[in-house]
């Protein structure tokens, strides 16, 4: 996979990118780009190309505006600064990576650190400077997990094999420490330009350079040990957190877990599918679960005290009012599951669904106890309790 970026030589004005003055404080420059960097961010956009843009175009922004030489530069010059502007390096463009790595931290503090670098941007290569850096691809696992796991969240531990950097090199890919030559094509930069001119105006078409793959350096003597790839395959024991409420098919992203990149590049990350184990006592309805409770007929008529299981084990009181009919459903308020971390903070609730129990074999004394029952009214159906059976039947069926 190589690097091909077209960027229109045609371009906004960094002030209005950011919508702030052109008296702007340093401040209100920061401010303003984290307003929309944030708003454009990969992770709430995945996939929207125009939102990666609009990230980028207020990265190359902020790049100048907060360097007060190279704002001071484009306030004199504009675009045309000596040395130009746009993009790290050697008039390239910008990849979320270079962001990432240049602008981290003015997320960090919004997104709790927990940063992917761009995870599934751009190919598994970017430029930073000079020097490329290539990324790791990403592991896979698959997790199950019991319900009370999910109730609480929980830590486990996974022996993985995966690509670490080479011990022998340190990663770099070179022979006992052996230096780099700065690549003779691309003296550096780690790409070929060409400037062309089209019906739209110039056009810049940048491609990896193809003798050092984008690197800007190539390596004299090649590592023995990882034959200057600087990977290796190794194992590690990596533990994952997973939040509490997460369900079947969600995947939980571990940043930078996964294989190590090429000549100490970026890791790749883990991603996590959780699996849900099936539960013999609760079926799981979003962040309630439904537990079903079959009554023993006298109970259902005179009333009392029953034990509901709770998810995680232990047990709660549950009162039956005299005269519960079958299908009847209570809640118990919040001891459901709770919403994972970020997507609120509701906790569901424990449905109970009423049975009744019919018996099937009786003794002689039952048998005559309840033939007893047979003709008395009571035990027909009033025509409210049919009305209403009637009414939650019919509902099945709309
Ligand atoms: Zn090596
Ligand atoms: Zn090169």
């Amino acid at each position: 996979m190589f690097l091909l970026a077209i960027k229109e030589m045609a371009k906004r004005d960094y002030y209005e990118v950011l919508g702030v003055d052109k008296k702007a404080t340093d401040e209100e420059i920061k401010k303003a780009y984290r307003k929309i960097a944030i708003k454009y961010h990969p992770d709430r956009n995945p996939g929207d190309k125009e939102a990666e843009e609009k990230f980028k175009e207020a990265a190359e922004a902020y790049d100048v505006l907060h360097d007060p030489k190279k704002r001071q530069q484009y306030d004199q010059f504009g675009f045309d600064a000596p040395g130009g502007f746009g993009g790290f390096g050697s008039g390239q463009g910008f990849s979320v990576d270079d962001i990432f790595s240049q602008f981290g931290d003015i997320f960090s503090d919004f997104f709790g650190g927990g940063f992917s670098g761009g995870s599934g941007f751009g190919g598994y290569r970017s430029s930073a400077g000079n020097r490329a850096r290539y990324r790791g691809s990403d592991l896979r696992l698959k997790v199950k997990l019991s319900l009370q796991d999910i109730e609480t969240g929980v830590t486990k531990k996974f022996k993985v094999r995966k690509d670490i950097a080479c011990p022998h090199c340190h990663g770099s890919g070179a022979e006992g420490g052996s230096k780099s030559d700065t690549c003779p094509t691309c003296h550096g930069s780690g790409v070929t330009v060409k400037t062309v001119r089209t019906m739209l105006g110039m056009m810049q078409t940048q491609t990896e350079c193809p003798t050092c793959h984008g690197e800007g350096t190539v390596i004299k003597n090649k590592c023995s040990a990882c034959s200057g790839t600087g990977i290796t395959k190794g194992e590690e024991v990596v533990e994952i957190n997973i939040p509490a409420g997460v369900a079947d098919g969600m995947i939980v992203t571990v940043p930078g877990k996964g294989n190590a990149g090429q000549h100490n590049g970026v890791n790749g990350d883990i991603q996590v599918y959780i699996e849900e184990e099936e539960n013999d006592t609760f079926i799981r309805d979003g962040q309630d679960v439904i537990y079903n409770l079959l009554l023993d007929f006298p109970t259902a008529t005179l009333g009392g005290t029953v034990d509901i299981p709770t998810i995680s084990g232990g047990k709660v009181k549950i009162k039956i009012e005299p005269g519960t009919q079958p299908g009847k459903t209570l809640r118990l308020r919040q001891k459901g599951l709770p919403a994972v971390k970020g997507y609120g903070s509701s906790v569901g609730d424990l449905v109970v669904n009423i049975s009744v129990y019919v018996p099937k074999t009786l003794s002689r004394d039952e048998k005559e106890m309840i033939e007893k029952m047979r003709n008395s009214n009571n035990f027909k159906g009033d025509n409210a309790t049919k009305r209403s059976i009637f009414s939650k039947f019919k509902s099945y069926f709309n």
